[in-house]
């Protein structure tokens, strides 16, 4: 596979990162998973966007512009001969000796982005999932998509480890959001979700979703919720570039609603295929 580093596309093995690289060091730094639907960037400025957001937000400047990055995220796609997969692309605040304060002289950012083929999760997208709850212990800056995640991948393993996909964020008694997905309940056919604010990431199919709600008169209450009234929802659901809308049919092994993918769900399942490119959508 071809990938990208800092203005070139090299083949994996024959690329190299710096030891001094802060993204290693640090984690310091910002990054994008963009969907490839039918060889085609899905949502593509909204994700560099939102990549520009997370970088001025922890003071970088990506020496790209979001049509440059969206020109770069093409052509790996294109080189790569991708038709479904994603394109992961990650700026870091550059290479440097290890102090925790940012380089002086400053440095120039390291940008890599690589392409990968997978299938949509039709297996789960029509099942749906188990989740747990898990103690929402991150920062207190989850608007910031930062390559951070020691939270989230404490969480992750903690729901892999009880055979479950995904942990259900919990903080000071609400629901935040997934260990890597945003998270919606549906009570008496309006469905809520936590609040776009520092304590989530403000999905790109989160927004998708708000949006599908809105053209299918399904309202939507964004305000937070609690674990207890997460279990009793009718229907339950969870979103990411790679997740699409996945059901959630069980919270710490105790069924939601019915403990099968709900109608409203479903619908709004409908709703997303119709609007990526016909031939995957399934
Ligand atoms: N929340 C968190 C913590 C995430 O890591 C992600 C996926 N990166 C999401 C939500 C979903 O965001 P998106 O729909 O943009 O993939």
């Amino acid at each position: 596979m071809i990938h990208f580093i800092d203005g070139q596309f090299l083949a994996k093995d024959s690329l190299t990162i710096s030891i001094d690289d802060r993204g290693y060091y640090f984690g310091d730094g910002v990054y994008e998973v963009v969907k490839v639907y039918d060889g085609e960037l899905y949502t593509a400025e909204e994700h560099f966007e939102r990549l520009s957001q997370s970088a001025t937000k922890v003071k970088m400047t990506i020496p790209y512009s979001e049509q440059q990055l969206i020109d770069i995220a093409k052509e790996l796609v294109k080189v790569n001969g991708i038709v479904t997969g994603h394109i992961y692309m990650q700026v870091t605040r550059g290479v440097s000796s290890r102090v925790h304060q940012f380089p002086n002289p400053e440095v120039a950012p390291v940008v890599t982005a690589y392409a990968v083929h997978n299938q949509r999760p039709m297996k789960t997208i029509e099942n749906g999932v188990g989740t747990i709850f898990v103690d929402d212990i991150r920062w207190l800056r989850c608007d910031i998509k930062s390559l951070n995640l020691l939270g989230s991948v404490l969480a992750k393993q903690e729901a892999f480890e009880a055979n479950c996909a995904e942990a259900i964020l919990v903080r000071d008694g609400i629901v935040t959001e997934g260990s890597s997905t945003n998270m919606f309940g549906i009570k008496d056919g309006i469905v809520y979700t936590h609040p776009a604010s520092n304590l989530i990431l403000n999905g790109i199919t989160r927004r998708v979703v708000l949006r599908l709600c809105e053209e299918n008169g399904i309202p939507v209450e964004e305000k937070a919720f609690a674990p207890e009234e997460a279990l009793a929802m009718d229907e339950f659901f969870m979103t990411s570039t790679t997740a699409e809308v996945t059901p959630v049919i069980t919270i710490d092994g105790k069924a939601i609603g019915s403990g099968v993918p709900g109608p409203l769900t479903k619908k709004l399942q409908e709703a997303f295929a119709r609007q990526i490119p016909v031939s995957v959508a399934g």
